[in-house]
């Protein structure tokens, strides 16, 4: 007989559902028998430029040790990492992404009993990694689609042991100013962990947008997560990494294991750091890219969030699921965003120019229709 494990499982992993990845290519190719070739992807926030030159010759060069564990303390990586950022190597913590760094959190301070603020309209893996390990999360309501700091402080109580804010926010792109962000710093109680997620902080432009990193000194309950996977172009990698007091990376260095980013990703992250070309070309091709689109959907007569990251939710005011379905009849894909509580959205990963007018054509087409 067999047991039902999920009965078994803990309570929290019970009322888990699995994180919703954006559909591959090949598995479309495969479900609607298209050409993979003719296939736009522009559902996972992914870098459209393909690797930098410079991360595939350092990849190479390392691939004669794959045989060796990596270095477990990503020596070279930390100390490029904190020479970049102007703090002490024992500041940074690396990841296997950034959403290690997520988990490694939830798993050092949360537990049942404790509870992680978070904003509606949130990166879905603040409330997994949250209910995984039992604590309770709690959503509070966007405003305006983007995080209302106000409300978040209102939530946090004596059993608050983590708050989560992601800006830009993924899938909405929306942002909150430095003001915003140093009178929620300035009120949150000291206990509580602000996890500062700057996953598009590389792409976003403008004075209106704080960088974290200029706050960790007065406030050593602040930790900055940033990824390689989206403007340095690694998804594939998986390397993330937070900057903290030491005191909380060391922390997280505890239940961290031993080799959680692979001796590629370290290879590609540092040679990734020193490409600065590569980045400036990205954003530039984010900006056009974003403008692009803005044009394109307002000829079409339809609105978006404004946003500051390489993707835009666009409002379609009815269930997106029909033109969801309809567009990848057409070989591309984009994010449906109902899970989020969206179900009137899709999210448009900002592509090349010509796969932005793919995902335009295709749109104007599929509208006439559904
Ligand atoms: C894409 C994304 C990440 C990055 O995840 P990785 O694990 O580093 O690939 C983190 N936070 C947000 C909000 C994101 O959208």
């Amino acid at each position: 007989m067999t047991c039902d494990f999920l009965a078994l499982a803990v309570p929290g992993v019970q009322k888990l559902f699995p994180y919703v990845p954006g559909k591959p290519v090949d598995e479309l190719a495969r479900e609607l028998d298209l050409d993979p070739a003719g296939i736009v992807k522009l559902a996972s926030n992914e870098n459209p430029l393909g690797p930098s030159p410079r991360v595939l010759e350092a990849l190479r060069g390392e691939l004669a040790e794959l045989t060796r564990y990596p270095d477990g303390s990503g020596y070279l990586l930390k100390a490029r990492l904190a020479e970049r950022c102007g703090v002490a190597t024992a500041q940074i913590t690396l990841g296997n992404g950034s959403n290690d760094i997520l988990d490694l959190v939830a798993r050092a301070w949360l537990a049942p009993g404790f509870n992680a603020v978070f904003s509606e309209h949130a990166f879905a893996v603040y409330p997994i990694s949250t209910q995984a390990v039992g604590a309770e999360g709690r959503a509070v309501p966007a405003k305006d689609y983007g995080h209302d700091l106000e409300a978040m402080l209102a939530a946090i109580d004596t059993d608050t042991r983590v708050v989560f804010l992601a800006n830009p926010n993924n899938p909405t792109g929306t942002w909150f100013g430095p003001d915003a962000l140093e009178r929620f710093l300035a009120r949150v109680p000291a206990q509580v962990l602000v996890v500062l997620d700057e996953a598009y902080i590389e792409y976003a432009s403008g004075d209106d947008l704080p960088d974290g990193l200029r706050y960790l000194a007065r406030y050593p309950n602040l930790l900055v997560s940033r990824t390689f996977s989206k403007a340095y172009g690694l998804a594939a990698l998986r390397v993330g990494y937070a900057v903290s007091a030491p005191e909380v990376a060391a922390v997280l260095n505890r239940v961290r294991q031993p080799f959680n980013v692979n001796s590629l990703a370290l290879a590609a992250a540092c040679a990734a750091l020193e490409d600065a070309a590569y980045l400036a070309e990205g954003r530039r091709i984010n900006d056009a890219g974003m403008a692009q689109l803005e044009a394109g959907l307002s000829g079409l007569d339809l609105s978006w969030i404004p946003s500051k990251g390489n993707f835009i939710a666009v409002d379609f005011g009815r269930d997106a699921a029909p033109i969801n379905a309809a567009l990848l009849r057409e070989g591309v894909i984009v994010r449906p965003v109902a899970g989020y509580g969206m179900p009137t959205f899709l999210r448009v990963s900002i592509g090349l120019p010509e796969e932005n007018a793919r995902f335009l054509a295709a749109l104007q087409k599929v509208l006439a229709s559904v």
